[in-house]
């Protein structure tokens, strides 16, 4: 093998193992699964539910450009590989959550670009649905802020942008995505307090110098903001759209798009 080859080789066998991976986390029944048939294959298709977490392999369509691309043409057959990208569907039901954390921790987590946190915007007028999401918003926030903690002091993994895509949008019943992002501060706002309350009623949490206290952001006791998270390096971005649209065809998504190509 000439050096030339080998070098071609290795970046080959590089570029192919390392394609920009995306997790797509949120509650049950959010849209996940036909969000990842959506990227996979430019149409939502049927979808049945996951009991583990499979990946999927996508590609950026004609009329989104990867950032990385830059003006070199579709022809061009680096530029196949590089609108390559991955996503990981995770079942959302409470009990199977632990897949989805493990993927944050797992070997595969050093590929990954971002969280997709997929919320369905009609399901969270509910108290019931807004505390279900909500909560499970803050406590994979929470698990993000440590394991930025913890990277700081060693060589860790580095911090990962979210987005929050806030689905259903053609539903009637959807809020608009400033009030979804609104709603879920709130909520969380709230979902931080009786977190705390509970660790501080069962003494957990609580050693001899009260460092240990786990709170989410850095803005102190006042109201939830996502801006906070930037202390930690999480950049959260709370977008609307809709993964079904009318008949069935596929919705509107070309702002997630977007943020999968600025992210890739
Ligand atoms: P998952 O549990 O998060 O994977 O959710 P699924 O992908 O299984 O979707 C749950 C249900 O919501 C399915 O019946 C989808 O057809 C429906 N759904 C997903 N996205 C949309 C959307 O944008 N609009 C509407 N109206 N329904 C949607």
């Amino acid at each position: 093998l000439s050096p030339i080859a080998l070098h071609l080789y290795l970046y080959r066998s590089r570029a192919r193992s390392s394609a920009s991976t995306f997790l797509l986390l949120g509650s049950s029944g959010a849209g996940k699964t036909t969000l990842a048939t959506l990227l996979q294959g430019g149409q939502p298709s049927k979808t049945h539910t996951s009991q583990e977490p499979q990946t999927i392999e996508c590609y950026l369509p004609g009329t989104i450009e990867a950032l990385s691309q830059g003006y070199r043409s579709q022809n061009d057959p680096t530029v196949k590989a590089e609108r390559k990208f991955a996503v990981i569907d995770t079942p959302g039901h409470g009990k199977l959550r632990h897949h989805a954390i493990a993927s944050l921790e797992g070997p595969e987590s050093k590929e990954l670009r971002g969280i997709i946190f997929v919320v369905d915007s009609a399901a969270i007028s509910s108290p019931t649905g807004l505390t279900e999401t909500a909560t499970y918003l803050h406590d994979l926030l929470l698990l993000l802020q440590k394991r930025r903690a913890d990277a700081k002091s060693s060589k860790g993994p580095v911090s990962l942008p979210i987005l929050i895509a806030a689905n259903k949008l053609d539903l009637f019943t959807a809020l608009p995505a400033q009030l979804v992002r609104k709603y879920l501060e709130d909520e969380i706002t709230n979902v931080r307090t009786t977190r705390a309350k509970g660790l501080l009623d069962s003494g957990v949490g609580m050693d001899d110098q009260g460092e240990e206290r786990e709170w989410l952001g850095e803005g102190g006791d006042g109201p939830f903001k996502f801006g906070h998270m930037a202390e930690s390096d999480i950049d959260i971005n709370v977008v609307g759209g809709n993964v079904v649209g009318e008949k069935g065809q596929a919705g509107e998504v070309n702002e997630w798009w977007a943020w999968i190509a600025d992210n890739m």
